[in-house]
């Protein structure tokens, strides 16, 4: 860490610097320039981190050498992770594709939403049980009884399904059901969510908070392994901006961020990203140019039917061209897809 002191620091504040931080046990090493004076301390940042340094008369700044993520983070782990979802690998050299309705809308469509994103050639099927909606009087899910729909969905089809968890008192009946546990964009920073799912044998897909930076995303990630459960899957989304043409702001440029600080994959979602389902394959070619490693799309087979977002919603002759398509990109990248 280092901590930059204020032009006109004087020597008794630098002293009283200087002893506060040999009180924590740690070496403060204080250089002295022409304009200014530095002191660097080696040490653990995480005791760093917890003083208010800043609060201390002759302080201007205090800048962490170290990123505040460590399991998350290829300093600690330069191994890229795979997580496997049933028999699919995600975060290997293959792109995957996970595609479903917005919604689980009822037994019989489910099964047949599945066969269609089956026959589309996607390999993991994605719609929500539980449904965190802006209004209360929105449809909120089957609950339950959706995820009892999914597993007969996975019984009929084969497909390992991805389900939306938004309580921590639900995350041990979704996972019995779930082969993978979604945390939504609006849980990305539900703490005690993120600590029940880092318990769970079960993969995660973190969806990044709509108004989330870069390292709050990882700080989430970062909660989850904490408590165990090494299986995460990064989810930019799209996020909050003043557009207000397509529903967020496509971040494609967070992959190669990701990519470069943390082993840990990425599967993208450009249906939430643009709202707008004619926009939806070329924001889905963008994520994967970008490095990410899959996306997870919202297909229906009648999208004006769809019980929610209908509107960003593609249908399967989208969903089998946008394979297609992405295929030939994994291709040109030296990658293939599943
Ligand atoms: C969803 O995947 O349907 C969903 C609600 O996504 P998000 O949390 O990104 O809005
Ligand atoms: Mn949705």
């Amino acid at each position: 860490m280092l901590i930059v002191l204020k032009p006109d620091v004087t020597q008794e504040e630098i002293d009283h610097i200087v002893s506060k931080i040999r009180s924590l046990k740690l070496e403060p090493y204080v250089s002295r320039g022409v304009h200014r004076t530095i002191i660097t301390i080696i040490g653990d940042e995480d005791v760093l981190r917890e003083q208010p340094f800043e609060a201390i008369a002759g302080v201007e700044s205090v800048k962490p050498i170290l990123r505040p993520f460590k399991l998350v983070s290829r300093e600690t782990h330069p191994d890229r992770t795979v997580v496997r979802v049933g028999d699919v690998e995600i975060g290997a050299n293959k792109i995957v594709v996970i595609a479903g309705p917005c919604a689980v809308e009822g037994e019989k469509e489910v099964i047949a939403h599945a066969q269609m994103v089956k026959k589309a050639g996607a390999q993991i099927f994605r719609a929500g049980a539980y449904k965190p909606r802006t209004s209360p009087y929105s449809f909120q899910g089957f609950g339950e009884k959706g995820l009892k729909y999914l597993a007969k969905a996975r019984e009929e089809t084969g497909l390992p399904v991805v389900t939306e968890v938004i309580d921590p008192r639900d995350v041990a009946l979704v996972e019995e059901y779930a082969d993978m546990l979604q945390i939504g964009t609006r849980n990305m920073q539900n703490f005690n969510l993120l600590k029940e799912v880092g318990k769970s044998k079960k993969p995660v897909l973190l969806k990044r908070g709509m108004s989330a930076t870069i390292n709050e995303f990882l700080m989430s990630a970062e909660y989850i392994l904490s408590q165990g459960n090494r299986n995460i899957i990064l989810c930019p989304r799209g996020i909050r901006t003043f557009e207000d043409v397509t529903r967020n702001t496509l971040d494609a440029g967070v992959v190669p961020v990701i990519k470069d600080w943390s082993h840990l994959p990425v599967i993208a979602d450009p249906s939430h990203a643009m709202g707008i389902k004619a926009y939806v394959p070329a924001a889905a070619m963008a994520y994967v140019a970008a490095g990410a490693d899959g996306i997870i799309v919202e297909a229906h087979p009648n999208p004006e039917d769809a019980i929610s977002d209908g509107q960003q919603t593609i249908d399967s002759a989208q969903l089998v061209s946008l394979i297609e398509r992405l295929g030939k990109l994994a291709r040109a990248m030296d990658r293939d897809i599943a």
